[in-house]
């Protein structure tokens, strides 16, 4: 039986120190940052030149036209102001507690250790870190930044590009592996901001083996009647409520 009664989901989590968050754009909406893949997010900006967002992003894109690539993540995707929010905060103040064992995300903004969460693993990567695809020298954002965000490797004049995974590109081994190690392992998976429509999302909740599975989601997915807990709540007001015990 799905069931969205707080107050009893809040009595499991006193009893649990092993709680796994699985978050997608949703988290990070509160934040200011748009959901590239929704309808309102960039889909609907005009900088595209008249291309999707998933082409924009995509290895194809990339590799063609590296500057104008670096140009629509430093434009659409980077948000220096962004603050973490109270769905970020409450998941710190859960892992504090010792009840939560990590975090799973599908955003690429890295607000979950800005709000100073120690265990994430970003499955799409992140825009903290950049590499250059030829001799692979590393740069660091305050790098980038600092190089007006050329995309000339300092090191041999090769392309630098951000470390996220890119339409058409396979998902770091080590991440995926890490994933579903926390996930497999989990007594309670907490499901957040994510419609879990968009691969890979769904095929990681299937590692779920533990007892309690919540969904935290403005709208309803196709998990939804596999639940132990729904609620089609706002994340950050439900995250703060269940951390507050
Ligand atoms: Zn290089």
């Amino acid at each position: 039986m799905t069931s969205n009664n707080i107050d009893k989901l809040k009595e499991i989590i006193k009893k649990s120190n092993n709680i796994v968050f699985f978050g997608g754009a949703g988290v990070s909406t509160a934040s200011g940052i748009p959901d590239f893949r929704s309808a309102t997010g960039l889909y609907n900006e005009k900088n595209n030149k008249g291309y999707s967002p998933e082409y924009m992003l995509s290895h194809e894109f990339f590799s063609e036209h590296p500057r104008e690539f670096m140009d629509y993540v430093r434009n659409n995707l980077i948000y220096e102001e962004a603050k973490p929010n109270k769905c970020h905060l409450a998941l710190k103040k859960l892992e504090d507690m010792g009840k939560l064992k990590g975090i799973v995300t599908q955003n690429i903004d890295s607000l979950h250790q800005l709000a100073g969460s120690k265990n994430v693993v970003e499955i799409h990567g992140n825009l903290r870190d950049y590499h250059c695809v030829n001799c692979g020298k590393y740069l660091s954002f305050e790098d980038m930044k600092e190089r007006d965000f050329s995309i000339k490797c300092p090191n041999c004049g090769g392309v630098l590009r951000p470390d996220v995974v890119l339409y058409g590109e396979a998902l770091d081994l080590e991440n995926i592996n890490n994933a579903i190690n926390l996930i497999e392992n989990a007594e309670i998976l907490i499901v957040g901001g994510s419609s879990l429509m968009v691969y890979p999302a769904a095929g990681f909740i299937d590692y779920f083996r533990g007892d309690t599975l919540v969904l935290i989601n403005k709208t309803k997915t196709s998990y939804d009647s596999r639940a132990d807990f729904v609620f089609y709540e706002d994340i950050g007001n439900t995250m703060s409520q269940l951390a507050n015990i």
